[in-house]
């Protein structure tokens, strides 16, 4: 099996998937730069992978601080991100190295994200995800009307982690994320094939509105972080009950 599979999804984007973990990453080409938007797990030769669709200049960012998003470019000098995660990513990297016995690899010097980015004909601006990370952003195609939501708003939304807020101030995200809905059509996230309607934005405050009210679930796979699971229609949210 090809370690990626890659999709274009609009005009000079493509979806790069990373088929032995089920995480998707973006590159972005605009006339005079590229953009990579996260990195998945780094179990094939990504740079051979993106120079073989380009050979423009491509600025690493990453929408979270979480290992599968970032482990693809452990090997470049630097990334942004958005400095609320800068001490998350490297407390996991810190805590992969004490698990195996190593010493604490050298890692990409952290740089905080740009609002907007100019590639020349496609420009990408950043929204606050925050949530399932304190740091979470999306970055909108602007021209395309694209939302590139890594983590923060997917079909299933993992709010039970020690780093995520509470499902109220994740509600609070999402209602100013409304304020950008006209500027995206469709959500491309990190752990999907397809993308989403702009509609499962109204899904997910309307279930979180009902766990919020009236706390409801199952408990989560075993080889999960712990959480209750509220399934709604359409999207779920994995909580915990003292992060309401
Ligand atoms: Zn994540």
């Amino acid at each position: 099996m090809e370690a990626y599979a890659v999709t274009p999804i609009f005009k000079g984007g493509w979806l790069i998937w990373e088929n032995a973990e089920d995480v998707g990453m973006y590159l972005v080409c605009g006339n005079n730069r590229a953009a990579l938007i996260d990195a998945g797990m780094g179990t094939g030769d990504l740079l051979s992978e993106i120079s073989a669709l380009t050979d423009l200049p491509v600025i690493p960012l990453l929408t979270h601080g979480h290992p599968d998003h970032y482990l693809g470019i452990m090997s470049c000098p630097f990334v942004f991100l958005n400095e609320k995660d800068h001490s998350l990513m490297r407390h996991y990297i810190e805590l992969e190295a004490q698990e195996e016995g190593t010493d604490t690899p050298l890692i990409p010097k952290l740089l905080p994200l740009p609002a907007r980015i100019d590639l020349g004909g496609l420009t990408l601006s950043t929204v606050p995800l925050c949530g399932h990370t304190q740091g979470s952003t999306g970055f909108l195609v602007e021209e395309e009307k694209v939302l590139l939501s890594g983590d923060g708003l997917i079909y299933n939304v993992w709010m039970q982690l020690d780093e995520s807020s509470s499902l109220s101030e994740y509600r609070k995200t999402l209602e100013n994320l409304q304020t950008f809905r006209p500027c995206f059509e469709r959500i491309w996230t990190g752990h999907g094939i397809e993308s989403l309607d702009a509609s499962h934005l109204d899904r997910v405050i309307s279930l979180l509105d009902t766990v919020i009210e009236a706390p409801f679930g199952y408990p989560n796979p075993s080889d999960e972080p712990p959480g209750i699971v509220a399934d709604g229609a359409g999207c779920k949210i994995t909580y915990r009950m003292d992060k309401i």
